[in-house]
């Protein structure tokens, strides 16, 4: 196939005309949400490729809007048959030709490729302007990798090396090696930084060693001043490119260049990786990313509410987006990101209750951390009473306000309905619960200590 990565005038302007005829067809609002992001990417003798910044949007575009962008194309020009719609990655590699070639294309890496920044191309990957430091909210989980990713970009000598990066999925490492990246090229740009995946280390090894230039990937590779290299999990039994890197990683530090390396797990942990590369990962600073706290949920919705412009988001719609999304940071974006969306859709002010209502898919796939049977036991725990009185008929102050509690627990971080809480509770009546739930929320108000109790009951589940 002719796939041709400038794009010709004449398309060019077919692409122009389709844009606004999409934009009077779904609308202002939809066309600025969802259609606006849309570039053109490649085209070919009978497809065109557009890419979008992320995969949720992605996903919308793909679902609402793919017949009509079809349909508008084929009308423009009764060429184009298919219309594709990639993600923009942030994490492109050097082979744009052999992907393209090897009709690799379908996640969108070579298309991308070809918009990404020219100086990384030759090895390493685009940066996402997105991550950077200032848009990285520093809390207790992530201190420790925070710090040492600002000493790493901002010391004019290596600090210490490697930098190894680890945590769970979606908690910010890339984020926080694009930002030592972007934060080096600004400030030092005479350094080499070189970033890019360790999938896509081993894919140019592989192909340095198809194409016999073993050698120049040697001296590219050991050329560089700053190499960062994520998710080095995916290396594990990858025994060839384990060793190469082996060397790599040597060669580098004996010339006290920084190296910057992420996983998903500590050095000692990563399994299928030789004994000398997992002790070395662990020879520099070792910094590991904990799970979000709810105080760091609130800080990144209320800045990503900004950047985005929705600082009128009311307190409580954040405030439950931060209690109940609490798997990783990308979900917790994905959500808010859906309710400004569908917001800006219908045109009217986000609430809880549409943010409830929006979100019931997701809610209930966060919800199976915390069950009622958790709930009862740390709030009997916690006010000391037996657990049997959860479901007791006791009316006595002392066992009747923590139930209370745990009904109100019940309603606010599970997606049970009432009648299911009340058959929880000794088979109470819903409206047994729906009483507890108005009176703990009225005593909050005027109970410190017990808004306090609650809080950490919430931490503490949550956990
Ligand atoms: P990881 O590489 O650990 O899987 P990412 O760095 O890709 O995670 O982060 C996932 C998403 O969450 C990104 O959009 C990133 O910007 C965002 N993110 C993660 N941690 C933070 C933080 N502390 N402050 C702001 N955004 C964050
Ligand atoms: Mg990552």
């Amino acid at each position: 196939m002719n796939r041709s990565t400038t794009i010709p005038a004449e398309i060019e302007a077919q692409w122009g005309r389709v844009r606004a005829r999409l934009r009077s067809e779904v609308g202002d609002a939809a066309f600025n949400s969802w259609l606006r992001p849309l570039t053109l990417a490649s085209s070919s003798d009978d497809q065109v490729v557009m890419t979008v910044p992320t995969r949720f949007m992605r996903d919308w575009v793909v679902s609402n809007y793919a017949d009509k962008l079809r349909l508008l194309w084929s009308d423009e020009n009764t060429g184009v048959a298919s219309v594709e719609i990639y993600v923009r990655q942030a994490e492109v590699g050097l082979a744009h030709d052999e992907q393209a070639q090897d009709g690799a294309l379908a996640d969108g890496h070579g298309v991308a490729q070809n918009l990404g920044d020219r100086r990384a191309l030759e090895l390493g990957a685009p940066l996402d302007p997105r991550f950077n430091f200032q848009n990285f909210i520093a809390g207790k989980p992530n201190e420790l990798a925070y710090a040492a990713a600002r000493r790493v970009a901002e010391a004019p000598v290596v600090p210490f090396n490697p930098l190894y990066l680890y945590g769970g999925v979606g908690l910010g490492k890339t984020h926080l090696m694009h930002a030592i990246a972007w934060h080096i090229r600004e400030g030092q740009p005479e350094r080499k930084v070189i970033y890019l995946s360790a999938e896509k280390f081993m894919y140019q090894f592989i192909r340095a060693l198809r194409y016999k230039n073993v050698m120049a990937f040697k001296d590219q590779f050991r050329s560089v001043d700053v190499l960062m290299i994520d998710d080095v999990q995916f290396i594990a039994n990858k025994n060839s490119t384990q060793e190469e890197f082996f060397h790599t990683f040597n060669a580098l530090v004996d010339q006290n260049r920084q190296i910057i390396i992420s996983g998903d797990r500590s050095p000692s942990d990563l399994d299928g990786m030789e004994e000398r590369m997992r002790s070395r990962l662990g020879w520099g600073l070792v910094a590991d990313i904990h799970a979000t706290d709810y105080e760091l949920r609130i800080g990144i919705l209320q800045s990503k509410a900004e950047q985005a412009g929705a600082s009128q988001i009311p307190m409580r719609v954040l405030e439950f987006l931060a209690h109940r999304i609490t798997s990783n940071v990308r979900e917790l974006e994905g959500a808010l990101n859906r309710v400004l969306a569908y917001s800006n859709l219908v045109g009217r002010p986000i609430t809880l209750e549409t943010t409830q209502e929006v979100l019931r898919d997701l809610l209930r796939a966060n919800d199976r951390r915390v069950t009622i049977d958790d709930i009862q036991k740390r709030v009997a725990e916690h006010f000391n009473i037996r657990l049997a009185d959860m479901y007791s008929e006791r009316r006595a102050r002392a066992v009747a306000r923590p139930r209370q509690v745990a009904m109100y627990l019940a309603k606010q971080l599970t997606t049970r309905s009432l009648p299911e809480i009340g058959r929880k509770f000794g088979g109470r009546d819903h409206t047994t619960v729906m009483y507890a739930v108005k009176k703990i929320t009225e005593l909050k108000e005027s109970d410190g200590t017990l808004a306090e109790d609650i809080d950490l009951l919430r931490r503490m589940l949550e956990a």
